[in-house]
């Protein structure tokens, strides 16, 4: 069955290498091309956009693409909504690990979108640690007062606020190099996208263990009547229903 996954993602990359390597399956994984020197995929692999719906419809249809698995990171809302009306006759499912939820000890500030955190930061944030990754720090630009450290695999395009130090980093990250870093840099605030998953998350332990706040970014809404797998494996089940 030919399957395209759309990518950019740990659970894309696991899911394409499980198909691999079974019978009956013609994986395409497509990433969008935004980091410089990404983790690919095993198997075939197309970079970047397919330029909007249409295109992308255009494509599936070329390529005679049977299904579609989204597991694009949980932040991708355009591609996400793109795949929903492009592949609206193909089986099509958005694999989505589960967002992190709030423990006891947790400080969150739960606000939802960037501009938002812009402002919560604005009002009570002195050394910040910014950690949304490369896309969407522009919002935080204009921010004159505040001191921040960006962390992300590239360097940010665009504006960035005037007083900041850019680490660039890929993770997993460890609990205790993450306590080093917000005691190093007198960090006051954390800042992230409930992105989920256990590569991060080690930032969140951090921050519950120092009493800092964090603000955490809800995910943008998947698109209507989407239908949503957690796990790879889940997502693998449903695959091989479909061929059958
Ligand atoms: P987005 O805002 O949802 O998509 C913007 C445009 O990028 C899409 O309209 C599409 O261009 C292209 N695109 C996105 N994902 C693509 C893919 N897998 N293959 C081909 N084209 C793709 O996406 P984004 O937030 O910029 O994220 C881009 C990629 O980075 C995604 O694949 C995502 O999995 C990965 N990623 C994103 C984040 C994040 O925080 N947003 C974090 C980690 C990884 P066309 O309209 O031209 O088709």
């Amino acid at each position: 069955m030919k399957t395209l996954i759309l990518g950019g993602t740990r659970e894309a990359r696991e899911l394409a290498a499980i198909a691999a390597g079974e019978q009956g399956f013609d994986i395409v994984s497509s990433l969008a091309g935004r980091v410089r020197d990404p983790l690919l995929p095993v198997g075939a692999v197309r970079v970047g956009g397919f330029g909007g719906v249409e295109g992308l419809r255009e494509w599936l249809v070329a390529n005679e693409i049977e299904a579609v698995v989204d597991a694009t990171h949980p932040f991708a809302g355009v591609i996400s909504a793109n795949a929903a009306a492009a592949a609206a006759d193909l089986p099509l499912v958005h694999l989505r690990r589960p967002g992190w939820s709030e423990q006891s000890g947790d400080q969150w500030i739960r606000v939802p979108d960037l501009i938002t955190a812009a402002k919560t930061v604005d009002e009570q944030g002195d050394r910040v640690f910014l950690t949304i990754g490369r896309q969407g720090v522009g919002a935080f630009a204009e921010l004159t007062r505040p001191w921040f450290l960006i962390r992300a695999i590239d360097p940010p395009e665009g504006a960035l606020p005037p007083q900041h130090e850019l680490l660039l980093a890929r993770g997993p990250f460890a609990v205790d190099d993450e306590t080093r870093l917000l005691t190093d840099r007198r960090i006051d605030l954390l800042v992230t996208k409930n992105s989920g998953g256990d590569q991060t998350d080690a930032k969140l332990s951090a921050a519950r263990s120092a009493g800092l706040p964090v603000v955490m970014i809800d995910r943008p809404p998947l698109p209507e009547g989407a239908v949503v797998m957690e796990s790879v494996a889940q997502a693998w089940d449903w695959l091989r229903s479909v061929a059958q």
